[in-house]
Parts: C-alpha cells; structure tokens; sequence
C-alpha cells in the first residue's frame, strides 16, 4: 500500500487530484479497523493527519461557527469557543467512544463515515451545518443535508477533501440538546441518538429534530415532529403528544442484533420528550 503524507492542504489537493483513487486518512478510528478486517483494501491513502495544523480550529466569526475538519473530539470536549447552547457539542465527546478514540478522531471524518453510529452527523443536521470541501479547482459549500446521501456515501467528488462544518451561532434564542442511548455507558454504539435545536421564546418559534432511524440508513431529519411542536407553548408531555405522534411516523423500525426496531422506536420517542422538556425548562 502507498502513503501518500501532505504536509499542507495544497500539498494535499494537489496529490489528491493526480491520485483520485487515493483514500483519504485522518484520526484513522474509522478507516483502520475496515483495512484490518479487509472490508476495504486500498492501494493507496492520503494520510491528511499532517493538516491538523491548519484544518484543526474552532472559530467564531460573523455570525457563524466553524469548527476545522482535523479538529479531534477531544479538542472539541476540551474548546473554550464552545460555551452557551453550544456546549451540547461537548455532550456528544463526552459520550463519544474511548479518550484514545477521541484523541484522534476528527470531526470531518465523522461525517465522512456517513453512518447511522456517527453522532456528530445527528447533531450537526439539527443546527442545519454545511460543509466546506476543497480542491484545487476551488472550494463549495454544501448543506449537511445534501452532503450525506446514504450509508458510506457523501456528496464528495473524488478530489475533494471536507475542511470545515459551519453552523449559526444560536445567539438567537436557540438552545440544543442531544441524547444519545447505547447498551453501556463508555464505548457507546447507540440504538439511537437524538438532537433537537429550538428557538423558544414562550412559544416554539424554530425546530429542528434530527435522529439517526429515520428513513434512511443514516440520520436524518424529523420533519413532521419540527412541523407538529412550531407555535406550541411546552409546559408538561401533553403538549407534545402531537409532535411524538409525528415522530412516530416518521421512524423506521430497525432491528438488529443490538435491538429491536420498536424499542428503538419507544427509546427516540422517551429521549425527544426529555430534551425539549429540557431545553424549554420544563423537567
Ligand atoms: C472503539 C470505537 C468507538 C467509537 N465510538 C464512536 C462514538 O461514540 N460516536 C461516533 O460518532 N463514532 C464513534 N466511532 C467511530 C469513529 O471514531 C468516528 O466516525 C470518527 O469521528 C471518525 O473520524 P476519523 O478522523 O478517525 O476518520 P477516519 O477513520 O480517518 O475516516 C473516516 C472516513 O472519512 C473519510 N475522511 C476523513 N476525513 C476526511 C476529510 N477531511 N475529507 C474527506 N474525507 C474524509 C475517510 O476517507 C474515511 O472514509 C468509534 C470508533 C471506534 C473504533
């Protein structure tokens, strides 16, 4: 196998478009374990991890959030940038795998996976991100939604690499919360995640509901639930009966050898009532 080892983001795009088949590597917690197991056998990678300098940062800037793509889970645990609403990010690491797995994997590379197990692609749908990808042709932006298609397969042109998630900075009256609900308490693969964003100002003004199990193999957004709680004021769990309804509707039930679809199903409804409780300051 050849290594290809940038140490800039030119470097990189410049090898990544003459090496199209060249399988991009970051912290690897994603990537090394299908190479051992011969799920995936590439003959040649681009190990991106010596970008960390340039593609690891979190920023405030014009309204706007932008957390670099090399950025790690435990940066993100560790970030100062990542206070108010947005320390619910910090929620998701703390649940997130092992210290050693957090210390190398990167954001961008959770979204990449596209998988049903990665949280960070549940929470960022509900704050509505987008993704920033580069090449030496130049640079788009696209929404999260429209970045990730299904299971192991993003919206990337083979000579692109992702180099930021951007986000609003919810100073807006929003407030988020995440659950995430596994068989253990550390090195978590959950049955289900949840994260709802809101902006509530006595009323649901705002709603955006994203869990993995809905529709698709990968997470998705909850539309019917975000229609079902706009204009509601929250004051126990009779006032969400119609949106839980609509969740219900909206979900798929898959059963696998972790568990069954219905009590997913029964977990996504119990976790979506306790964050908007949660967040509207209804216990
Ligand atoms: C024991 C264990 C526990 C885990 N626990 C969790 C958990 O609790 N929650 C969770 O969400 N995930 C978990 N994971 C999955 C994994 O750690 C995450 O998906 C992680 O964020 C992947 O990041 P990485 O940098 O290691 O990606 P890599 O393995 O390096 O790459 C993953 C995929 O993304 C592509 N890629 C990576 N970076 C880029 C980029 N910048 N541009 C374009 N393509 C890119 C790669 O080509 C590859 O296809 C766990 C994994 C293990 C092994």
């Amino acid at each position: 196998m050849e290594v290809l080892m940038p140490n800039t983001l030119d470097e990189a795009l410049r090898a990544l478009v003459k090496n199209q088949d060249a399988v991009i590597v970051a912290g690897g917690t994603d990537l090394w374990p299908r190479i051992r197991d011969l799920e995936v056998r590439p003959e040649r990678l681009l190990d991106i991890s010596g970008l960390s300098g340039e593609l690891s940062y979190i920023r405030k800037e014009g309204g706007k959030v932008r957390i670099g793509s090399m950025t790690t889970i435990a940066e993100i645990y560790e970030s100062r940038e990542l206070d108010g609403p947005l320390e619910v990010f910090k929620d998701v690491a703390a649940k997130f795998g092992s210290p050693q797995i957090r210390n190398a994997a990167t954001i961008g590379g959770n979204i990449c996976a596209s998988l049903s197990s990665e949280d960070y692609i549940t929470l960022l749908l509900a704050l509505d991100a987008s993704v920033v990808l580069k090449s030496v042709y130049g640079e788009r932006t696209l929404r999260l939604e429209d970045f990730i298609v299904d299971k192991r397969t993003v919206n990337r042109k083979p000579y692109e690499i992702v180099t930021e998630v951007q986000f609003n900075d919810m100073t807006d009256g929003w407030r988020a919360g995440f659950e995430k609900i596994g068989r253990r308490n550390t090195l978590i693969i959950n049955l289900v995640n949840v994260a709802v964003a809101l902006r509530y100002n006595g009323r649901v003004e705002e709603a955006r509901v994203a869990l993995n199990r809905v529709n698709r193999k990968v997470p998705g957004r909850a539309r019917a639930a975000e229609k079902a709680l706009l204009g509601k004021e929250i004051r126990g769990d009779s006032d969400l009966e119609e949106a839980v309804e609509a969740l219900r509707g909206e979900l798929s039930l898959t059963s696998d050898f972790r568990a069954s679809g219905e009590y997913r199903v029964a977990l996504a409804e119990v976790y979506f009532k306790r964050i908007v409780k949660r967040l509207v300051g209804v216990a």
